[in-house]
């Protein structure tokens, strides 16, 4: 994902802003920072961009998951649905919290499906960890009706999905809380962070002080305030929320360059028969981040990658182990190999991981194919790309 493509004279001003002043803590040291408060001003852009009522930067995307699972009550014990398809931080998050990921199965919307939750529920069921995965949302309003039946917590990894809308609301909302990785892959970066999000005001409070020891951040005692809850040091620190403000402000430009040459491709694609694209819950709201397609069968999909690599063309193969992830590829998972005892080995899982079958899941990974869009692309190299795509595509269907 581009925003290291973007990367330029903003970011530095930002920076700069924050070493002149040697302000490198978001609280508090009122007579150095020259008025300047980075982390705030990054939390406000996160606001008025994904339309929030609260936003809470953290140190990185898996510590904004630990947080909206601290946030939601969630921890020892309990079950969290969670997708086998999806960067892994979100799983290590669950195991972290002493809780119990059970994997459900997803659907050619490339996230859980609302039947695959279904299918995952137990008595002990308390969270559904949704996400949204290759920047697009997932099939929310099918989820929420699943979640309400069985009395389950939303939750929403967007690591992948700043930018990611449904029905007119950014993806993040609809859950109790949503997190947001600005690793340096993603579509907003500031090296390693993240953010929360949530309009529920008390779960605002327990994740901001859950990510900062506990500390209330009220009036000007800094460590000697009341704590009401413990917590752990997850704090985003001054410079890179200036890279991330900076970031943040370029996301609506890079969302519609991304967009405008995903469906150049999208077009020229369609005009051959044999593959179909991904399942979209709401077109509209795509981020334009990454184009999926999927092939016939998963032998055409091993043959497609071995033409790209002679036409040049690149792209991730999740099934066919470039790309870590998928469960497949989850040997420490499967294996639970931890460095010390967790909740889990107490409790024992509630999947075995180890042979754990979820059939429509791994025929949708078998077949599917993804490409990572480009901000700074023309029009020709894009067609380039297509021909070379289509050439493949040709050559083995
Ligand atoms: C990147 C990512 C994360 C973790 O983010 P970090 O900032 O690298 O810790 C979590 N979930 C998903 C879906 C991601 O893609």
């Amino acid at each position: 994902m581009p925003g290291m493509e973007v990367y330029g004279d903003e970011e530095r001003k930002e920076v700069m802003d924050v070493l002149e002043t040697g302000a490198l803590f978001r609280y508090g040291h009122e007579h150095l920072r020259k008025g300047m408060w980075k982390a705030a001003e990054f939390e406000e852009e996160v606001k008025k961009y994904t339309g929030a009522k609260f936003a809470h930067g953290v140190s990185s995307g898996s510590t904004a998951v630990s947080s909206i699972m601290a946030g939601a009550g969630i921890g020892y014990g309990d079950e969290v649905i969670v997708p086998p398809f999806t960067f892994v931080a979100p799983i290590e998050g669950v195991f972290l919290a002493g809780a119990l990921p059970v994997f459900g199965e997803l659907d050619e919307s490339l996230c859980l499906s609302a039947e695959g939750i279904e299918k995952a529920v137990t008595p002990n069921t308390k969270a559904v960890l949704l996400v949204h995965m290759c920047g697009t949302a997932a099939d929310i309003d099918g989820i929420l009706e699943v979640c309400k039946k069985h009395n389950l917590v939303l939750l929403e990894d967007c690591g992948q999905a700043m930018g990611a809308f449904y029905k007119g609301r950014s993806v993040g909302l609809y859950g109790r809380a949503g997190a947001f990785s600005f690793d340096y892959f993603k579509i907003a970066t500031c090296g390693e962070g993240g953010v929360v999000i949530t309009d529920d005001e008390k779960i605002y409070h327990d994740m901001e002080q859950f990510s900062d020891h506990g500390h209330t951040h009220i009036g000007d005692n800094r460590g000697m305030e009341e704590h009401h809850i413990m917590g752990f040091n997850f704090r985003m620190s001054e410079l890179s929320a200036a890279i991330g403000l900076a970031q943040m402000r370029k996301v609506p430009m890079q969302r519609e360059a991304l967009k405008k040459n995903k469906a150049i491709l999208t077009e020229r694609l369609s005009e051959i028969g044999g593959i179909t694209f991904r399942k979209y819950s709401d077109p509209d709201g795509d981020s334009g981040t990454f184009l999926n397609f999927f092939m016939p069968t998963a032998k055409q999909t091993e043959k497609v990658f071995e033409e790209f690599s002679k036409n040049g063309v690149g792209g991730a193969a999740y099934w066919f182990k470039n790309m870590y992830h998928f469960i497949n590829q989850w040997n420490q998972i499967k294996e639970m190999k931890f460095p010390a005892k967790l909740a889990i080995h107490e409790l024992g899982a509630p999947q075995d991981y180890k042979n754990l079958e979820l059939p429509k899941s791994q025929d949708v990974m078998s077949r599917l194919v993804s490409m990572g869009m480009q901000v700074k692309w023309t029009e020709d190299e894009v067609n380039k790309l297509a021909d070379n795509i289509i050439k493949s595509i040709k050559a083995v269907i």
